[in-house]
């Protein structure tokens, strides 16, 4: 099957692929009306091969119907974004785990910019990841560049899931809601509100990711009480009236539920359950 791009002049936009399998949605209802649909997010990371990488596409399009009031993205390693655009449902978006913080084409060695990305198709990208402000060797994005991102990434037309979270002494000294205000100050002061409708907050405790510990839904659900308050008194209510907010870190189908059914979680960002067949207990954890 070929990617079958459609030249930007006959869209009137960035080129589209075309010819990806139907997926199958099914349901209608939003969970209060007002937020809209829940966003499930997969995290692959720098994880599986092309074969690899193929069997977990062909799991995901033999999943069965996505309710509607699911919204599901896979955030493929940039290697694999042509795979998944040309072979990946087209009721799961394909998204980035990065981009670069440029805003023009140019002298940026081995950066992906947020055109390049729209250009190829891609809609959703990962920016601010734990991993990627201090998560390994190398890393180090503040919040000052992750902000940058974030309005690098919206001006160039990508949704954004902007991570935030805490490590473990940050919540055992009582700072979380702190250390994630942070977190967003400095977006604050750079997005317009428009822009912020292209902003998902994932909010990802850095104690819970990949370590099998998961907040309970109350504590999730305390930090993102707070985290829509900060939203209103810092950027505006509207704003954190719709805006979505996701719980990430060790979000697996058998606690997916109960943390969705929290009145200010509106979904997940998932990363070892999204290899897995699992990640579609997540997508149907909303009904
Ligand atoms: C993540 O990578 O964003 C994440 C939440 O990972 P995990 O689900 O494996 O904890």
């Amino acid at each position: 099957m070929s990617i079958g791009y459609v030249a930007s002049s006959q869209m009137g936009t960035k080129s589209e692929p075309t010819g990806r399998p139907s997926g199958t949605s099914s349901g209608s209802h939003s969970k209060d009306g007002v937020r809209g649909r829940f966003l499930v997010g997969g995290n692959w990371k720098c994880n599986g091969t092309i074969e690899s990488a193929k069997a977990l596409i062909k799991i995901l399009n033999e999943g069965g119907p996505i309710p509607l009031n699911s919204e599901v993205v896979v955030c493929v390693p940039a290697i694999h974004i042509p795979l998944a655009l040309e072979t990946l449902r087209d009721d799961i978006a394909v998204g980035a785990q990065n981009c670069g913080v440029n805003n023009k084409a140019g002298a940026y060695t081995g950066e992906i910019s947020a055109d390049q990305l729209v250009d190829m198709g891609v809609k959703w990208v990962v920016i601010g990841h734990s991993e990627r402000r201090e998560g390994f060797e190398m890393a180090g994005e503040d919040s000052a560049l992750v902000a940058k991102k974030v309005k690098v990434a919206t001006d160039a037309g990508l949704k954004v899931m902007f991570c935030i979270g805490e490590k473990k002494e940050d919540r055992e000294n009582g700072v979380t809601m702190d250390v994630c205000a942070k977190q967003l100050e400095p977006a604050a002061k750079l997005l317009t509100v428009p822009e912020w409708s292209y902003v998902s907050i994932a909010y990802e405790p850095v104690w819970a990711i990949g370590t099998g510990l998961t907040a309970t839904p109350q504590m999730a659900q305390a930090t993102h009480a707070s985290i829509r308050k900060w939203v209103s008194e810092n950027v505006c209510p509207d704003v954190a009236k719709t805006i979505r907010i996701q719980y990430g870190g060790s979000m697996k189908g058998s606690n997916a539920r109960d943390l969705i059914a929290q009145p200010d979680i509106d979904g997940g960002l998932i990363g070892g359950a999204s290899l897995k067949a699992d990640f579609m207990n997540i997508w149907n954890s909303v009904l």
